[in-house]
């Protein structure tokens, strides 16, 4: 018999079913509160237990019915262990096709307990702050697992988000060394491209250690990736298919569903077989508007152009065109066509040139 009663918010599993409650949201003040609806499949057998969420960025759509189509009797019958699934982490954001909440306005994917940027002035915690720390200690304790899923901008390609594994004592290095490389069996298994993140230091700077993912890595120790899954606002069923037959591929990773992994749909795939790493840009040299050689998924040689820059007559704006310096993977384009100083015009992977495992910046 499984492992007995596994509860998340009021959501209770049931050995061989499908169950389904909520986990208390933020309070409103006009009554009721935004709860996060929970799902958990449970299979007859006791094993590990795969948390899976989607849509804490509210426009971020496509991971829901990933968790819908998903969890389905049949894989239920066949399950060891327990899938708790929450279809989106940012309700609010979801009905107002937001990423931020609208009672938050900081990023509810940097909002997760861990180190926390030093204003000098003590402050509340945040709506987002309060919710995600329950959360986190919701899947303190129950989680063997946890991927989140997240889409990117409107043209861009479907890959996974690797975190490289920090920690801070040599005595930790060890044990660091181990959930990295169990990090890469289980982001193997699921079979998307695997970007690592950035270097540790704007991986700090930006708070990502306080992301879904990120937090649980960092602070629980726990194998957690997040998953990209093109666009944002539509539902890519290519996509969805892909990161199904992923995910039933990491349960059989992790010995909670039996059978041969399922081939991967064929997706955009880096030309290197070396470990990449995601950055921003390249970034113009001036404002005008772009216009994008390329498309996601192509390899740019260092120098490369990766678009043409004009001004508004159609006249080329200093040399014309903006290019790459490193040889670069595009895995995504920024919406639209308008080209700023200091804002990048696109998200590219580079080869990796640092650990995988790292010590915390002081
Ligand atoms: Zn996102």
């Amino acid at each position: 018999m499984p492992r007995t009663a596994l509860t998340v918010g009021t959501c209770h599993a049931e050995p061989g079913q499908i169950t389904y409650g909520s986990f208390e949201g933020p309070s409103l003040p006009t009554g009721g509160s935004d709860s996060l609806a929970v799902i958990m499949a449970q299979g007859k057998e006791d094993g590990p237990v795969l948390w899976l969420t989607a849509n804490i960025h509210g426009n971020e759509v496509c991971g829901i019915p990933v968790i819908h189509r998903l969890l389905t009797a049949e894989l239920c019958a066949h399950l060891r262990g327990t899938i708790v699934a929450m279809p989106t982490l940012n309700p609010s954001g979801l009905r107002t096709h937001r990423r931020h909440p609208y009672y938050d306005d900081r990023d509810p994917n940097r909002t997760f307990p861990g180190l926390r940027r030093e204003t000098g002035e003590p402050r509340e915690p945040t709506v987002y702050e309060r919710l995600t720390a329950r959360l986190l200690e919701a899947i303190r304790g129950s989680a063997s697992y946890y991927v989140d899923l997240h889409t990117a901008s409107i043209l861009s390609v479907p890959f996974s988000i690797r975190d490289r594994v920090l920690y801070r004592k040599e005595s930790e290095k060890a044990a660091a060394v181990a959930l990295s490389e169990q990090l890469d069996e289980m982001t193997a298994a699921f079979g998307f491209p695997v970007v690592m993140e950035y270097r540790v230091g704007g991986y700090v700077a930006k708070e990502l250690h306080r992301s879904t993912t990120g937090a649980a890595l960092q602070e629980l120790r726990l194998p957690a990736f997040t998953v990209e899954l093109g666009p944002h606002t539509i539902v890519d069923e290519r996509n969805v298919g892909a990161a199904i037959i992923g995910l039933r591929n990491l349960l059989r990773w992790a010995q909670m569903l039996g059978g041969e992994p399922e081939v991967m749909p064929a997706l955009p795939r880096p030309a290197t077989r070396q470990r990449l790493r995601r950055e921003d840009g390249p970034y113009p040299p001036a404002a005008g508007i772009l216009d994008y050689r390329v498309k996601p998924g192509d390899t740019l040689a260092a120098g490369g152009v990766m678009a043409d820059l004009c001004d508004l007559w159609g006249r080329p704006v200093g040399d014309g065109v903006i290019r790459v310096q490193a040889e670069s993977w595009v895995i995504g384009l920024e919406d639209g066509i308008l080209a700023y100083p200091g804002a990048a015009i696109a998200h590219v992977a580079v080869i990796e040139d640092s650990p995988t495992v790292d010590v915390w910046p002081a």
